[in-house]
């Protein structure tokens, strides 16, 4: 049987410190998140890495998507026997920094590809999300992922202020980018998802995770698409990004995933706890039969080699 957990980031995996008792405003987390990064060593995000792994294999895991903004857990993963795809992280408020970011990247894709190549683990790209991403920086970034034939994930619509960003300008991201020192991200005045596909990622048939924060136009185009969402309901709790209308996703067609997040957002790695946490949250309306099958579908993994 398989199970699927399909959105972690396995180097946050000693982060457990920064998971919101109850719950945090989405942007008053993050920076707790991006010291982490800065301040790791390789060492310290390697034993990050096998700890995550550890956890997701007692849970009775067989397939994982991991996030990667080093691509440490590819060498590991490889030789953990899950199956799965690591997406490497590009983003950048800044076109300077994100491009830097993109050439890293590129510079080791090939060789993480070696570490994969005789396991169950393919090697993806992941846009980090609108807020983090230089609106210049998308095209470079998916040119270069159409000519690796690279699949592609994107967190989305994640949380109400991001949507505020996006759709006016405002919110809470506006002091962060303040805070940060980074520059004001132009406002396109588009919700999250059409401002993804303005600028041709749906295209691609993303990975879409979290996606809480939609119209229904918004669900009807991410139909269209042929993208498949994650769904981490417990990490949205957390960070106070309110409720993802799963029934809707399934009523349009949409193939749904569960995902856990990172142990910086979410108490546990294994994916029953989410589907737990989704049937109660979903009680009524979507059946605890459904929410069993979206933590069993490993149909994403099955496709990777076509993409
Ligand atoms: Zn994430």
């Amino acid at each position: 049987m398989a199970l699927v957990n399909a959105h972690t980031h396995l180097e946050l995996s000693d982060q457990g410190h920064l998971l919101p008792e109850p719950s945090a405003e989405f942007t008053a987390w993050v920076p707790g998140v991006i010291r982490a990064g800065m301040q790791r060593t390789p060492a310290a995000i390697r034993d990050a890495c096998e700890a995550g792994i550890a956890e997701l294999l007692a849970a009775g895991t067989t397939h994982v998507g991991d996030i990667s903004a080093t691509g440490i857990s590819v060498e590991l993963l490889a030789r953990s026997g899950l199956k799965g795809i690591v997406w490497l992280e590009v983003l950048g408020a800044t076109m300077e920094r994100g491009l830097a970011r993109l050439a890293h990247v590129k510079s080791y894709v090939n060789e993480l590809r070696e570490q994969a190549a005789s396991s169950p683990i393919h090697i993806g790209a992941t846009l980090h999300a609108p807020y983090s991403l230089h609106p210049d920086l998308w095209e470079p970034a998916l040119r270069w992922i159409e000519a690796e034939a690279l699949p592609l994930c994107v967190h989305l619509a994640e949380s109400p202020g991001e949507w505020a960003l996006l759709t006016e300008g405002t919110g809470p991201f506006r002091a962060f980018e303040e805070k940060l020192g980074l520059p004001a991200l132009p406002c396109p005045r588009m919700t999250p998802v059409e401002y993804l596909e303005s600028k041709g990622v749906l295209g691609f048939r993303p990975l879409l995770v979290h996606m809480v924060q939609v119209t229904d136009n918004d669900i009807q185009r991410v139909a269209r698409s042929g993208a498949t969402v994650v769904h981490c309901p417990r990490s949205n709790a957390r960070l106070e990004c309110g409720r993802m209308p799963l029934e809707k996703y399934l009523a349009a067609g949409v193939p749904v995933l569960l995902g856990t997040d990172s142990r910086a957002s979410s108490p546990s790695l294994s994916v029953w706890d989410e589907a737990e946490f989704a049937m109660k949250l979903h009680e009524g309306l979507v059946t605890a039969e459904v929410v069993e099958e979206m933590a069993q579908d490993e149909g994403l993994f099955k496709d990777v080699g076509e993409w």
